[in-house]
């Protein structure tokens, strides 16, 4: 989904969404590397490569299907598709079709990456394969299936997600204010030029305007981004233990997973040994001196790889793991994130 590091990540970012959260373009946000959508790695396993990431339909605030629409390409033409459909056509913007939303939410553990049927309506083709690529929203833009920093990396995300969810949803919800939603049984053509106005609306909004947008939760979001960033390249704590959510065979070894099923680390068997030593006791560095004497094949850069993959972590951490965070952004996984350090 996310298509193209940082830059993709916040490239053609409706200005007012950047003026409204500068850390978005302030700060460098990491390039994600592993999460190479032009050469897929989750294509063919884990994930089908006829869907990849997109079992997913996006909540698109009003403004983006507006921007959306008058690209007059392959987007466009989606999009109108797409508003064919009453269900999920709002005043604030086009959201998931409420039978969508229900089988997401139940079966999106086992289907997501998986099950075809789920496509979202935007998708074609490609090595993007997204047809509103320029105007997707914040899930779609800060959904990454690899973090090249880890589980740092993925709470970057998440409160940078949060961050660009709250701003899009204070600009959809403007729009709809200012001009009021179209009958809910109005035909597409008048829907479509709604969802037009409302991305004029954006395009012509000034400074002033955006201080009365101003909320203390943007505020507290942009704060917290500007935490999570600095705390990025931080160094691994004193005492760490193991939270290991699985093991698996690998030919080089085995394969660990500790924040994220798709973000595992690959090491010599010999790990166990240093694993073993980490007992969220005594410090790390005494652990390791002592699994190197047990056996010299440990190397003392396993520490920080094991940290970056959260298969190693303070005691005190929570369950920080990989998240369905969706348009909702479910509350519980998002404190559960935001709160572990
Ligand atoms: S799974 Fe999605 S985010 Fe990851 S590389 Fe593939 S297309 Fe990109
Ligand atoms: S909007 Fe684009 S990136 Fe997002 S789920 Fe659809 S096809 Fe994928």
């Amino acid at each position: 989904m996310s298509g193209g590091g940082q830059n993709g990540s916040i490239r053609h970012l409706p200005l007012p969404i950047t003026w409204l959260a500068p850390e978005l373009v302030e700060l460098e946000l990491p390039e994600e590397r592993a999460s190479s959508c032009a050469s897929c790695p989750m294509a063919g396993a884990p994930f089908d490569p006829a869907v990849r990431c997109c079992t997913y339909h996006p909540s698109l605030p009003g403004y983006l299907v507006g921007r959306a629409l008058r690209r007059a390409d392959t987007g466009s033409e989606r999009v109108l598709a797409r508003l064919e459909d009453p269900d999920g056509r709002t005043g604030w913007g086009v959201r998931a079709p409420r039978a969508w939303q229900r089988e997401y939410r139940r079966d999106r553990e086992v289907a997501f990456g998986r099950r075809v049927s789920w496509r979202c309506p935007y998708w074609v083709e490609g090595p993007l394969s997204c047809s509103i690529w320029r105007d997707r929203n914040a899930v779609c833009r800060t959904w990454h299936c690899k973090h090249d920093d880890g589980l740092p990396g993925h709470r970057l995300w998440v409160v940078v997600r949060g961050l660009m969810h709250a701003v899009e949803d204070t600009l959809a919800r403007l729009c709809e204010a200012r001009l009021g939603a179209p009958d809910p049984d109005a035909p597409v053509e008048v829907w479509a030029g709604y969802y037009l106005a409302c991305a004029e609306l954006v395009d012509r909004l000034e400074a002033e305007d955006l201080l009365a947008l101003e909320d203390p939760e943007i505020l507290s979001l942009r704060a917290r981004v500007r935490e999570v960033h600095g705390a990025l390249h931080g160094e691994v704590p004193d005492v760490v233990a193991p939270q290991v959510a699985e093991v698996r065979e690998h030919p080089d070894g085995v394969e660990l997973v500790g924040y994220s099923p798709w973000n595992p680390v690959v090491l010599p068997r010999s790990v166990f040994v240093l694993l073993a030593e980490l007992d969220g006791e005594r410090p790390w560095r005494e652990a390791l001196e002592r699994a190197v004497a047990a056996d010299p094949s440990v190397q003392a850069g396993w520490v920080e790889l094991l940290w970056r993959h959260g298969v190693v972590r303070r005691k005190s951490d929570p369950d920080a793991t990989w998240g369905f965070e969706g348009d909702d952004l479910d509350p519980d996984t998002l404190d559960r994130v935001l709160s572990s350090g």
